[in-house]
């Protein structure tokens, strides 16, 4: 598996290919990909921000993480190793925090607060890994090949297939009996609202990597980091149906010219927790105000005897 060439697919510069990220988009609200991708409504929102902090710092710290750890030799090193990968968070976070307040100043309570529990959380991880990293020392099952179970194999890595006509940026990528393993990290403090998405995603990553790979992928995961909860996603043909069956529906939603109706009912929940609620509100209204003005002028315009035209037409020659 090392040896496959993990270099950047030419083919994930492809304007004509589907981010993956419209497949969860479309899978959590037709509306809400039409209003983003079709009429380009972006927005940043503290979640958003605290979102891109997360796995800006991941980034960053993940590989200086693995040159760490495969220097360790024994046990004994532990207690200085730790304090070495702290060192590391505390740099990276000293970082992005003048790095955000720069590019969010908006936001600037808000990141503050962010990073402080992202530290925190951070951290917590990393006692974790070590952990888990002693009881392999001391089990004697500790060997250097084991690195990629511990940490991420690649991180932030780009994929596209022109046959999939799909492409995406997966999070992380761990291995497993030299099997990959495709994670999303989900930085929302609401997660059961998205999870039917977020499973797409991790799908249509999977079908991604075996296509870069040649190899089968069984399981994804998707990583709930605010509440350190790892969900596996099993790679059925009925999710690879789904995430095919997205795609052709993310295609029509792309070439639409008006937007898809709002959610109703059960799924209206969604609303709630979306970043375009306003937006969307708007979109609404316009449509509204816009049926009335087109009332209006049909009053006025409308062949039929009796609008308003001919009505003040008849009046005037009185
Ligand atoms: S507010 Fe609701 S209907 Fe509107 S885009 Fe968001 S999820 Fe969709």
């Amino acid at each position: 598996m090392k040896n496959r060439n993990i270099g950047i697919n030419k083919d994930f510069v492809d304007q004509s290919l589907i981010a993956v990220s419209s497949l969860s988009n479309y899978t959590y609200c037709p509306r809400r990909l039409y209003l983003s991708q079709v009429k380009g409504i972006r927005k940043e929102t503290s979640h958003s921000v605290a979102g891109k902090i997360e796995h800006d710092a991941r980034r960053i710290i993940c590989p200086q993480l693995k040159h760490k750890y495969l220097k360790l030799t024994n046990n004994k090193q532990i207690v200085e190793f730790e304090n070495r990968v702290f060192q590391i968070i505390d740099r990276t976070m000293d970082y992005i925090r003048k790095v955000a307040f720069i590019e969010f100043p908006i936001f600037t309570p808000e990141i503050q607060f962010f990073i402080e529990e992202l530290d925190y959380r951070l951290k917590s991880e990393e006692e974790r890994r070590v952990q888990t990293l002693t009881n392999l020392f001391e089990m004697g099952k500790w060997n250097k090949s084991k690195i990629y179970h511990l940490l991420p194999w690649l991180v932030e890595h780009p994929v596209a297939s022109k046959d999939l006509q799909l492409k995406g940026r997966i999070d992380q990528v761990f291995l497993e009996e030299e099997r990959a393993i495709p994670v999303d990290i989900k930085t929302t403090p609401y997660p059961f609202i998205s999870r039917e998405a977020d499973a797409v995603q991790i799908g249509a990553y999977s079908l991604l990597l075996e296509k870069v790979w040649g190899r089968e992928v069984r399981k994804g995961q998707i990583y709930y980091s605010r509440s350190f909860l790892h969900y596996d996603v099993r790679i059925s043909d009925e999710l690879r149906n789904k995430v095919i069956e997205t795609r052709n529906c993310v295609r029509r939603i792309l070439e639409m010219t008006k937007p898809p109706p709002p959610l109703e009912g059960h799924e209206a929940l969604k609303c709630r927790f979306c970043y375009l609620r306003t937006e969307c509100q708007t979109e609404t209204l316009i449509n509204e105000e816009q049926a009335e003005v087109n009332g209006l002028c049909k009053l006025f315009t409308d062949p039929a005897p009796g609008n308003l035209d001919s009505l003040f037409m008849e009046a005037k020659v009185k």
